[in-house]
């Protein structure tokens, strides 16, 4: 076999997501405005047009107001879920950056569309307002990737997974070390490297070793998080790399398992009850507002449920929120009957169980209009 010459790179980024990619078209810029050739290297262990990684497969929601300002209680939120942990400037810094990045994305064919939200109650400060890049995520991609074919000095490997940082005697990063396609080990020299290549969702061992148990049960929230393997928190470790945040959490989302595209997830838990095999409910589906709670419901449901739930509305709530974003990210319609017991009998339940759950929650409402605009915690589950 031939042997792999690589080239010196200037920077070689390992992984083409929206950190990756962001990366190796900002660098290629500003050298070709600072009239410097710098070589670029982009490894990838997804194939060429496969929707690898996480940012190709979400709808990349965004707190941004009709501005593209970014929601300034973020940094509230972040310091109350981290018990005062999370790190401010940071939220701080990003805070500010956020409308310039919107701008850039815009410079590069991104066209996003701006939602005014009537019925959610969002707990953001952007005026009922948010953003989503029409095409989701993987529409980012391809428009910075239409950048990064411009140029002719970054080359993509792809079908190229980095294993290793190549450090020099003294401790320097000089490199990555890469296993390709052929199942061999190559390395590509570069002066920086930038590790882009995800979390570990797609490692059962460091899951099991971080998140805990029954992490082998957890299905991928999306196909292409195969390849984040954890491989660049663990090459960065390995070379004494600092640690930062909670490996013990993760973003998870209630689906329809009944779905056959991905990410068909059931936003509007707080309109209406879920309830688990046994009929009960588990968790205050009024707690907090949709974006507070939807990650703590679906974590409850697969630590504590076995990942199985229900979520039980009426058909006020539907013909309120279809068509729309809260409901309709699923190909499959709900299950509909007309009356408790016959729904219990459709979904599998126990219709007594149901039907006294169902009553228990009835009895708390009272003939006040309904406010879709204020929290009403009525009833918490026992
Ligand atoms: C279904 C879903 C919905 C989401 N919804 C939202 C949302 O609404 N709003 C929001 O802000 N965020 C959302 N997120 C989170 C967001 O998508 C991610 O935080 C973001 O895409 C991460 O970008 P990244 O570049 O760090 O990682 P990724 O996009 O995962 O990119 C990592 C890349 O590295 C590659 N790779 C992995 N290991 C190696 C290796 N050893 N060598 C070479 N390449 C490697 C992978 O193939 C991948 O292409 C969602 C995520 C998912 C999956």
């Amino acid at each position: 076999m031939a042997p792999f010459d690589s080239p010196q790179y200037d920077l070689v980024v390992v992984g083409s997501g929206f950190a990756g990619s962001m990366t190796a078209l900002n660098f290629l810029e500003q050298c070709k405005k600072d009239g410097k050739q710098g070589k670029v290297a982009i490894i990838e262990a997804g194939k060429n047009g496969e929707r690898c990684g996480a940012s190709r497969w979400t709808m990349a929601y965004l707190r941004l107001d009709r501005n593209n300002k970014f929601d300034s209680d973020w940094i509230k939120e972040m310091r109350l879920v981290s018990r005062g942990l999370a790190d401010e400037d940071y939220c701080r810094k990003l805070e500010h950056l956020v409308p310039d990045l919107a701008q850039y994305l815009l410079d590069h064919g991104v066209q996003l569309n701006h939602h005014d939200e009537k019925n959610v109650l969002l707990e953001f400060k952007t005026d009922q307002h948010f953003v989503f890049p029409e095409g989701g995520g993987n529409a980012i991609i391809q428009n910075l990737f239409k950048h990064i074919s411009d140029f002719s000095n970054c080359d993509v490997l792809w079908e190229t997974a980095a294993v290793k940082l190549l450090t020099s005697d003294r401790g320097e990063v000089t490199g990555v070390k890469v296993r390709k396609s052929d199942g061999l080990l190559y390395d590509i020299p570069g002066k920086n490297v930038m590790l882009a290549c995800g979390g570990f969702e797609g490692n059962r061992e460091m899951l099991a070793k971080y998140v805990g148990r029954n992490t082998h049960n957890l299905p991928l929230i999306a196909p292409g998080l195969k390849y984040n393997t954890g491989a660049g928190i663990n090459m960065a470790l390995e070379v004494g790399a600092g640690t930062a945040g909670s490996f013990d959490g993760m973003h998870c989302e209630l689906v329809d398992t009944r779905a056959t595209k991905p990410d068909a997830v059931v936003w509007g838990h707080n309109y209406g009850i879920v309830v688990n095999r046994d009929c009960k409910r588990f968790y205050d589906e009024g707690k907090r507002h949709l974006f507070a709670t939807f990650e703590m419901i679906a974590l409850e449901t697969w630590r504590d449920q076995n990942q199985v739930a229900y979520f039980v509305t009426d058909a006020t709530i539907m013909n309120r929120f279809r068509p729309g974003w809260v409901y309709d990210t699923s190909d499959k319609d709900p299950i509909e009957a007309n009356s408790i017991p016959e729904l219990a009998q459709k979904l599998g339940l126990d219709p007594d169980k149901l039907s006294k759950t169902v009553e228990e929650f009835n009895k708390a409402c009272n003939d006040k209009p309904f406010d879709l605009m204020a929290l009403d915690v009525r009833l918490r589950p026992a």
